[in-house]
């Protein structure tokens, strides 16, 4: 089998109702997918994760230009000698960011080929499922117009919990005084029903505000706090972490073993979060956690893309062991957006869908979507 084919769909719809996490308003929803084609009549997809704020394009030129010329002609079984390939011709101008992006997208789309020529799921080749189903949890709680909505973000609570979910997180990150409002009113709503709160502020914070927020928040018992400091604050993420009472979750913006090799040696998280569509894919998912695995980090994936990002998160979730075994022990669980994005559902004849806030792991061949390209062809930026 050889791949004669690779091509980046950069899409993008603008929002009829923008809003915002603590890093700025979120105006158009985007995604960056790509397409591999082989000479067999296999197609694999993949996507690079399109952070709120990123142009798809970026990942897209990477894509076409830098990792095409790369993969072309080569057996797309060969995903791991693919992967070293990318990584190390990009080297001195990637290692992080949307270059990275660019190479998950190739390399779960050739994970997608490999389910489907070999017939399994994609979890069956990374060692098996752990899980079947996995427990969903509600990720939400934007601005709408900045500060002062937590009367409707205690709302939201209930519309959550009436959903079906029972686990949920909390955006933060928008002043500390507005963040403790906003955790009371959903405390407060939520009252005596029985859901697990987490919080992120996107690294909205210095390590003083961050450890007073989290000890202001003692009280609701978080399974996790997220990107308390920016990303590459990693003295600071250990020093937040020694002075909360709460675990502490990060990693959505570091990539590959070596990012998360300096993350994690340095004991900043107690959860690593790599998102498939910019760590670098399956394959340095599984790098990573092997990595973490060795430090007793417990990996839980971000996702917050589309379709195809979310069925590879899916297929991953599956194949993640836990890092502290018992027979209670603590499984990890799916990042469900519930926040606007048009196309997200519609892009694939089989949508992500949870059901009394759990979410089955698929398990036909590859990531098991079929794409819908008249989805395509309408939010293809041209
Ligand atoms: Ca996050």
């Amino acid at each position: 089998m050889k791949i004669v084919e690779v091509k980046a769909h950069p899409l993008r719809t603008a929002l009829q109702q923008p809003f915002a996490f603590s890093q700025g308003w979120v105006k158009n929803r985007s995604a960056t997918l790509v397409e591999v084609v082989t000479d067999a009549g296999i197609t694999g997809w993949g996507e690079a994760f399109a952070q709120g704020l990123e142009p798809p394009q970026i990942a897209a030129a990477v894509i076409e230009s830098a990792l095409k010329p790369l993969v072309l002609g080569a057996d797309p079984l060969d995903i791991e000698v693919l992967w070293h390939r990318m990584y190390h011709a990009t080297r001195d101008f990637g290692r992080k960011g949307s270059v990275t992006a660019g190479i998950s997208a190739i390399d779960i789309a050739l994970w997608d080929i490999a389910g489907k020529a070999y017939g399994v799921p994609i979890y069956r080749l990374l060692g098996g499922a752990f899980r079947t189903k996995v427990q969903a949890y509600a990720t939400g709680f934007y601005r709408i117009s900045g500060q002062g909505e937590s009367a409707r973000l205690g709302e939201e609570a209930i519309a959550h919990y009436e959903a079906g979910f029972r686990a949920m997180k909390v955006k933060l990150g928008y002043g500390l005084t507005d963040d403790i409002a906003v955790m009371a009113a959903v405390a407060r709503s939520l009252d005596t029903r029985p859901v697990t709160l987490m919080v992120d502020t996107n690294h909205a914070y210095g390590v003083g505000d961050a450890v007073r927020l989290g000890n202001a928040l003692a009280p609701y018992d978080l399974r996790w706090y997220e990107e308390p400091v920016a990303p590459e604050h990693i003295a600071g993420y250990r020093e937040v972490r020694s002075r909360v009472s709460m675990p502490i979750a990060g990693g959505e913006n570091e990539h590959t073993l070596y990012g998360f090799r300096d993350f994690l040696g340095a004991g900043a998280v107690d959860i690593a979060q790599p998102d498939i569509g910019s760590v670098g894919g399956f394959t340095a998912c599984r790098h990573v956690i092997a990595l973490a695995q060795s430090h007793g980090v417990q990996v839980n994936p971000h996702v917050w893309g589309s379709a195809i990002a979310q069925a590879a998160s899916l297929q991953l979730i599956a194949a993640v062991p836990v890092a502290h075994h018992s027979v209670f022990a603590l499984e990890p669980i799916f990042e469900y957006d519930r926040s606007s994005h048009p196309f997200r559902q519609a892009l694939v004849a089989q949508p992500v869908e949870q059901r009394d806030g759990w979410v089955d792991i698929p398990s036909r061949p590859g990531l098991g979507v079929e794409v819908d390209r008249s989805v395509l062809d309408r939010y293809r930026i041209s």
